[in-house]
């Protein structure tokens, strides 16, 4: 089979009876069934391209970056002014000695929405350009690991509700982080939503 073939052409054993059924490609929905038996033995991916997930995991890093580096909010109470970054919470609550729930934070809401978005770029890329680069099998499990770590968009929601408690004390006024937050919960939800391992095993199935 050469690459330029995309008629997938080898036999699948059926799960029931083993009876060899000849692979192929398969439009939309529609499945393949044993002749023997009537058992399924594969059914066609919703989807057939994984750019939209590469999209996605693109705009998200960068995104990222803008989400940790602009202030999500000020608050202003009597006339002291302060400034809120991700990180300014995470250090604030290492810095009252809840070390293990700063830890956490750091985690969930920086480091793995990084780590995961990262690895659905590397994946992504590497099925849309056709190109075997290193782990990428490893990465794909990765990624599966990485996403219930995912928390932004649950922070997404706690900073909302912060800021309406915050409200009642003093003044508080949205920054542009917190619009990169949304937008980086957005794209997290988007690329892992449309991040298809079947179609990335079968991608990286062909590239052998
Ligand atoms: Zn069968």
């Amino acid at each position: 089979m050469t690459t330029t073939d995309n008629r997938i052409s080898a036999w699948l054993a059926c799960p029931e009876c083993e009876a060899p059924c000849l692979d192929r490609q398969l439009p939309k929905k529609a499945e393949l069934r044993c002749t023997r038996c009537g058992v399924r033995v594969k059914i066609a991916s919703g989807r057939h391209s994984l750019q939209p997930a590469w999209a996605f995991a693109t705009a998200g890093l960068f995104v990222a970056i803008l989400a940790n580096v602009e202030p999500i909010m000020t608050f202003d109470v009597a006339g002291d002014t302060q400034s809120n970054h991700i990180v300014s919470g995470v250090i604030e609550l290492a810095r009252q000695g809840y070390g293990p729930v700063a830890a956490l934070v750091c985690f969930a809401g920086v480091i793995a929405p990084v780590l995961h978005l990262t690895a659905i770029w590397y994946v992504a890329s590497a099925c849309c350009l056709r190109r075997r680069w290193p782990a990428v099998h490893r990465v794909a499990v990765l990624i599966e690991m990485l996403e219930p770590w995912n928390l932004v968009p649950v922070y997404a929601i706690a900073t909302v509700v912060a800021v309406v408690k915050l409200d009642m004390m003093g003044t508080v006024d949205w920054k542009a982080g917190a619009l990169w937050i949304l937008v980086l919960s957005l794209c997290s939800l988007c690329a892992a939503e449309a991040f298809d391992r079947e179609l990335v095993e079968e991608r990286l199935e062909a590239l052998k």
